[in-house]
């Protein structure tokens, strides 16, 4: 008997719609953001489930979530296996809910079949992993593996000045008898299973996706200071205008990152003051998020968007802050090599895939062997109400993922 053998996807699926029902949107997607009532809710059901299997849920200071189940020789460091309940404000139903739930429904497996694995697994939802909410993202995956400290960030504000260390207040004020451990024990291994907000598993028919690492990702914010001045009067060669130079260092910059072609440039915000029409604009702000799999595109696109945006700025004045750096990472070759033999064994067909979004994955491999399984949605859409994986893929991917689990948990 494997614990593959006694996954279950209609009770995978259901679990899934109904911590959907947690932040839903009227268009069937979710906005369940960082340390809100609807996450403290579907929190909450989680602890119920994994209560229902005997599973003792823990907390730290970051309001990380595990469920624990005791291996057989419980002093050893566990497998620590899921992602994260947290979503955009146009999310999905699956983008990290699929990851927890899996892992929970891969604990079930294995206590179905009978089995108790060697070493205890933690089933484990990590906080803010989006970032919409508190920017940036990955905070309980930061916090855990010591990537960043709580005493720096807690006073980082929402869009509304609630501090992030009041909304983990507000969180872990709601849990009903669960103890708190502290950041950074020891992990033998984290697999975490997610849905590969790509087209290409779809695409090639693949259910399964091992995945060999994380592109690297650099984000900025750069803010131009010009000068307010009448629209009608103000000449042309005497304006500081903070709007027409952000756009020649954003048009620059795209001409840049336009190669490699598989180089991605996004500037997703953008804002100007006073943002009146006949107010020559004395402020501007915008981000910017860089990304490619090879280190050496990304560092030498940092390089030409620092002189860029001295070139361009005229007469204005211009700040440039990096607020992210993660460099692009390969997973850890043994948890890739289990991956891809439970997939054989279970006769699904799998291939190797690069991550191009970033995910706590990444926060984990910098303290244990990680892996990561993809499974297909639809169109390669995420982010989004209208994100889909089928639910033989879903199946497919929690069977891999619960004998990855299983084999990491009784191996030496
Ligand atoms: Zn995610």
């Amino acid at each position: 008997m494997r614990p593959s053998d006694r996954v279950d996807g209609a009770r995978l699926l259901a679990r899934l719609m109904d911590l959907a029902r947690f932040g839903a949107r009227e268009d069937g997607g979710v906005d369940r953001q960082a340390l809100t009532a609807g996450e403290i809710l579907a929190r909450a059901e989680l602890v119920r489930w994994g209560r229902e299997l005997g599973l003792r849920p823990y907390t730290d200071a970051a309001a990380n979530l595990f469920l624990r189940l005791d291996g057989a020789e419980p002093s050893l460091p566990p497998i620590l296996t899921g992602s994260h309940i947290d979503s955009q404000p146009t999310g999905g139903k699956f983008d990290g809910a699929y990851g927890v739930i899996a892992a929970l429904e891969t604990v079930q497996a294995i206590r179905d079949a009978g089995l108790q694995p060697r070493r205890s697994i933690e089933v484990v939802a990590w906080t803010n992993e989006e970032g919409s909410r508190f920017s940036p993202g990955m905070t309980g995956s930061d916090l855990f593996t010591g990537t960043r400290q709580l005493t720096i960030i807690e006073s980082d504000a929402d869009a509304a000045g609630v501090r992030l260390g009041d909304a983990l207040a507000g969180v872990l004020g709601a849990d009903v008898d669960i103890p708190h451990r502290p950041f950074q024990f020891e992990v033998a291994a984290f697999v975490e299973a997610h849905i590969e907000q790509g087209p290409l598993l779809e695409r090639a028919g693949i259910p399964v996706g091992v995945v060999t690492g994380i592109q690297g990702t650099r984000r900025y914010r750069v803010r131009v200071h010009g000068e307010p001045a009448h629209a009608g009067t103000a000449d042309r060669a005497e304006r500081k205008d903070a709007l027409m130079a952000a756009v020649r260092m954003i048009a620059a910059i795209d001409t840049a990152a336009s190669s490699p072609a598989d180089t991605k440039l996004t500037v997703g915000l953008f804002e100007i003051k006073p943002n009146a029409p006949s107010v020559v604009p004395a402020d501007a702000l915008f981000s910017i998020d860089l990304r490619h799999p090879d280190n050496a595109v990304v560092d030498r696109l940092d390089t030409e968007i620092r002189k860029i945006v001295e070139r361009e700025r005229g007469p204005c004045t211009v700040e440039l802050k990096q607020i992210q750096h993660s460099p692009s990472l390969t997973f850890d070759s043994a948890v890739r090599a289990t991956i891809a033999r439970c997939a054989q064994v279970l006769g699904f067909p799998h291939q190797d895939i690069h991550s191009a979004a970033g995910h706590d994955a990444r926060q984990l491999h910098y303290v244990c062997p990680t892996g990561m399984i993809f499974v297909p949605c639809r169109d390669g859409i995420s982010h989004n109400p209208a994100e889909w994986s089928e639910p033989d893929d879903l199946t497919a991917g929690t069977r891999v993922l619960a004998d990855t689990v299983w084999t990491l948990a009784s191996e030496a």
